[in-house]
């Protein structure tokens, strides 16, 4: 088979995986090919448009376990291609000098058994670091059930790791994925959490979860994402929605991936990780799932809306980041300025602050910018649901063809 037909296959099966970024590493190249940034790069390149600057390809898409809800798996009747690793560096090589990408994710089926399958890639990624000093940015799956040492050498290779914990629960996982388990995959987690280092894996470790493919309800995965940041200091979990690419009694009848849920997903993880919030503030056994309607969010907002308003210039910065229209770099803008002098509403406007959102959750200087009376949570919540921007759902999660 041609290098280019293997390529298209390759980089195709590859696409289903989201569990890639290519942020987070900084090293300098002294000597060969290639550099990390600290700052994401994401130009446009292969792949599917959550991970673009990066060549993302499979060493090989022959699997020898039957996951329901993979296009790879056994059963499927497909066209079966796999790299050698002198063809990986060729390919990887030849699109960084023509500047198409400045790194490589490199995943694979299972070849005959998980050490084997890291073997090779590990086989791969030494030929690029070692004869051929590439130095930019890779990032390996593991293969969970790899020994120990496997797990290791790869690390000492790579700038992230990741091992796909796939689902929410064992029980989804025995379901969908009977040959996979969860403990493998904890266990390559809990190994890189305790090695890592400049010198391995350090641009640290990240998961990919599939949403939709089990009955699991949103409170479920973000409990899940929650403790596997807390247990495995994981620098990511990307949550895949579900692409229905196999028949099967077992998976659900879905005609679309669902794409707005998995885009909830994200804005709640974010919440986790940067707005100090808990999985118990944003879902609970009553209300196990997101409003598909507003952002996470707003839906706070809405729920607990005997904490606001929020006076601009008194509360401190995580009080400012629940307010809806205020992020990261507004509240930190106006925990400064508020140092020098009392905002106003015009002040806000210009330190970024989406007002058409925030207007119904804050006040300046005791003042409201719209009638208070107004205030109720079904005039704010029909306002917020006319804002939401739609989701454009053809555009997320396509992946680039390199073809194209
Ligand atoms: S292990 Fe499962 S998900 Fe991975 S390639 Fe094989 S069949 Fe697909």
């Amino acid at each position: 088979m041609e290098l280019k037909d293997k390529l298209r296959i390759l980089a195709d099966s590859a696409k289903y995986d989201a569990s890639c970024s290519s942020s987070g590493s900084n090293r300098q190249n002294k000597y060969g090919m290639g550099n990390t940034s600290i700052s994401g790069i994401c130009h446009s390149f292969s792949s599917d448009g959550r991970c673009i600057s990066l060549l993302k390809i499979l060493m090989s898409n022959c699997c020898i376990f039957n996951c329901k809800y993979c296009l790879n798996r056994r059963s499927n009747n497909i066209q079966r291609a796999t790299f050698t690793p002198e063809e990986v560096c060729e390919i990887t090589l030849n699109f960084y000098r023509r500047n198409y990408i400045e790194g490589l994710f490199l995943s694979s089926g299972i070849i005959k058994d998980a050490d084997y399958t890291m073997k090779l890639l590990i086989e791969t990624i030494s030929l690029l670091r070692f004869k051929y000093h590439f130095n930019g940015y890779i990032h390996a799956k593991a293969i969970p059930g790899a020994k120990e040492d496997l797990v290791k050498k790869l690390g000492s290779l790579v700038d992230r790791m990741s091992a796909n914990i796939e689902l929410p629960t064992k029980e989804g996982l025995k379901l969908l994925a009977p040959n996979k388990k969860e403990d493998n995959v904890t266990q390559i987690m809990q190994y890189v959490k305790e090695k890592r280092n400049r010198n391995f894996v350090p641009a640290g470790q990240s998961t990919q979860m599939i949403i939709g493919g089990t009955n699991e309800t949103d409170l479920n995965i973000m409990e899940k994402s929650f403790s596997l940041y807390q247990n495995y200091h994981l620098k990511r979990v990307f949550y895949s929605a579900y692409i229905p690419v196999n028949k099967d009694r077992l998976l659900p009848s879905l005609v679309k991936p669902p794409l707005k849920r998995e885009n909830r997903l994200y804005q709640a993880d974010w919440l986790l990780r940067y707005y100090n919030l808990k999985v118990s503030d944003i879902l609970d056994e009553a209300k196990p799932n997101f409003n598909l309607l507003i952002d996470p969010k707003a839906d706070y907002a809405l729920r607990h809306l005997e904490e606001y308003p929020k006076e601009i210039n008194k509360v401190n910065y995580y009080e400012l980041l629940k307010v809806p229209g205020i992020g990261v770099t507004s509240a930190k803008r106006i925990i400064q300025s508020r140092k020098v002098f009392k905002l106003n509403f015009d002040d806000l406007k210009r330190m970024g602050v989406v007002m058409k959102r925030a207007k119904y959750f804050i006040t300046c200087d005791n003042k409201f910018l719209i009638n208070k009376d107004m205030l109720k949570k079904e005039f704010i919540e029909a306002n917020l649901v006319l804002d939401n921007k739609p989701i454009i759902e053809e555009n997320i999660g396509k992946q680039l063809s390199l073809f194209g």
